[in-house]
């Protein structure tokens, strides 16, 4: 299991904020996009693939829940208007997420990799992605697609629990503490999301299923789509993933080292 940062205070605060200590480097460090309807797992995917893969999980909901929690008078304009689009449910503009993700093009950088949640989620932030991982000569090693039916990605979302000191997730029925209401972890008080609840879910999965589907065929044709399926319990679905994505690292890197050979002897 790798040492890593899990305050990720660069990501979470902004550029000015600094990482301590540096996540450690690998030579060859995995950077993922993680796909899926809302409540297939993919925040509770991210960090258990973070202590396994030294990767940091990069959310862009975490950002938005982060930047709510400061006090309002200083809150910019638009991270004011980000924060009714989430509490509604609905997706925060392109422009506004970009710009965020944008600042913090540090993190997309840093030797230890990253497993993106959360972004993109429309086909013009994943446009944006890609333009931005090319000029700085990064490359995804794979987009997980985790699949799920739909009433059971009801059932999670509405059961589901988050520590508001560490943000472990936790579900009532699935995967409760074991004092209920209080995290195993850190003693945290365990809380509702606004945006699980009923009223939001609905508006949650239909934007999902109009902005968000479509990316699967965009990673598929850029033969980066590797299809999970989400049934069974967060270690179940880690052990269906880990050796899947040990794979596509070797392949990305076979072909990586062989479009260097190429390009050298042309
Ligand atoms: P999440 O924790 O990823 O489910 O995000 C929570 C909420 O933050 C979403 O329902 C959106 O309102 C907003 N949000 C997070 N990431 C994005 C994104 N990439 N594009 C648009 N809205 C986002």
């Amino acid at each position: 299991m790798s040492t890593i940062n899990k305050d990720r205070v660069a990501w979470l605060q902004g550029p000015s904020a600094k990482c301590e200590p540096v996540p450690p480097a690998s030579d060859f460090p995995f950077r993922l996009v993680l796909l899926g309807a809302p409540g297939v797992g993919k925040g509770t995917q991210a960090e258990l693939l973070t202590a396994r893969l030294g990767a940091c999980h990069l959310s862009t909901g975490d950002v938005f829940r982060a930047a709510g929690k400061t006090p309002e008078c200083e809150q910019s304009p638009a991270m004011k208007e980000a924060l009714g689009y989430m509490h509604r449910g609905e997706l925060v503009p392109d422009s506004t997420v970009w710009e965020m993700v944008r600042e913090r093009s540090g993190c997309l950088r840093c030797a230890g990799g990253f497993i993106l949640d959360g972004f993109p989620r429309t086909l013009g932030q994943a446009e944006s992605l890609r333009r931005l991982m090319q000029e700085e000569g990064l490359s995804l090693t794979a987009v997980v697609n985790y699949d799920l039916p739909a009433p059971e990605i009801v059932a999670r979302l509405s059961g589901r629990r988050t520590c508001e000191k560490c943000k472990a997730v936790y579900h009532v029925t699935e995967r409760p503490p074991k004092c209920a209401g209080k995290c195993d972890r850190c003693d945290g008080k365990l809380f509702q999301r606004e945006d699980d609840r009923p009223e939001s879910i609905k508006v949650r999965l239909e934007a999902y299923e109009k902005s968000t589907a479509p990316l699967i065929s965009f990673y598929e044709k850029l033969g980066l789509l590797l299809p999970i399926a989400a049934l069974g319990t967060p270690e179940e679905i880690l052990e269906r993933t880990e050796p899947a994505l040990e794979l596509c690292r070797t392949r990305r890197w076979a072909q990586l080292r062989w479009a260097a050979v190429e390009n050298h002897s042309s």
